[in-house]
């Protein structure tokens, strides 16, 4: 199956198009920055994309705002009870009040922060950032020991919250930098992360050549990176 793609942007917002053999257009709104993404019916020229999108730009910014306002509800809270994410699997957040060093550890189905008392949303927040962080760069390194021999060596990778990109890479330097967000996807997400990346360093931009690669090197990339973007807020079908 051949994909096209492609970016537009509509009103200030970036639009990612995908041509598939499908019948309607599909626009999805995706969390965690309201990112939108159209699956479009190969019978249409990008300028009918566009125009499709131009008609649905109220609803694309009604879901937008929703997001933007579900995110900053669900910044504030780090209490007991709350639902958290590890490597794709949920657990229920438990914030135990202890004097001693402060630590994070799984324990079944929750999540426990130990903490001293009267520590502050924002130092709770900051501690399991870090330990988010120690998750991801105890795993990377097997992962580049992997794939290293047949992509190539990495000089330099770092971890990093980004507000847009899952990973970004410098070509120059070789430097791959990976989204912390990603300790909380399914550890083939983040596979996928670094491969894309790696594979940047091979090919600039999503076209032909860098499709090809991926397909060689992992023939499942598309679905591992649906997986990472599922459960979009909102996602509709329009009938054209
Ligand atoms: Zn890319």
């Amino acid at each position: 199956m051949s994909t096209a793609s492609g970016y537009l942007t509509v009103s200030g917002i970036g639009v990612d198009v995908v041509y598939k053999d499908i019948k309607n257009l599909h626009i999805g709104v995706y969390p965690p920055v309201g990112r939108v993404r159209v699956a479009a019916p190969r019978r249409l020229n990008e300028d009918q994309v566009r125009l499709a999108l131009v008609q649905r730009l109220p609803w694309i910014k009604r879901q937008r705002a929703r997001l933007q306002d579900a995110e900053r509800q669900s910044q504030r809270e780090m209490v007991t009870g709350e639902s958290h994410y590890v490597w794709g699997n949920r657990y229920r957040l438990k914030v135990v009040e202890r004097a001693g060093r402060s630590h994070v550890e799984l324990d079944g189905d929750r999540l426990v922060l130990y903490v001293s008392e009267g520590t502050s949303t924002e130092q709770r927040r900051e501690l399991l950032d870090r330990w988010y962080r120690d998750r991801l760069r105890g795993a990377i390194p097997e992962i580049l020991a992997r794939w290293e021999p047949k992509l190539g060596s990495v000089s330099r990778w770092s971890v990093r919250r980004m507000k847009t990109k899952w990973g970004s890479c410098n070509r120059e330097t070789g430097h791959i930098w990976l989204n912390v967000e990603l300790a909380k996807k399914h550890p083939d997400s983040l596979e996928y992360i670094v491969v894309h990346e790696m594979t940047h360093l091979l090919e600039r931009g999503h076209g032909k050549r860098f499709v090809k690669l991926m397909d060689g090197f992992m023939p499942d990339w598309r679905v591992r990176r649906d997986q990472l973007n599922e459960d979009p807020l909102a996602h509709e079908k329009w009938s054209l």
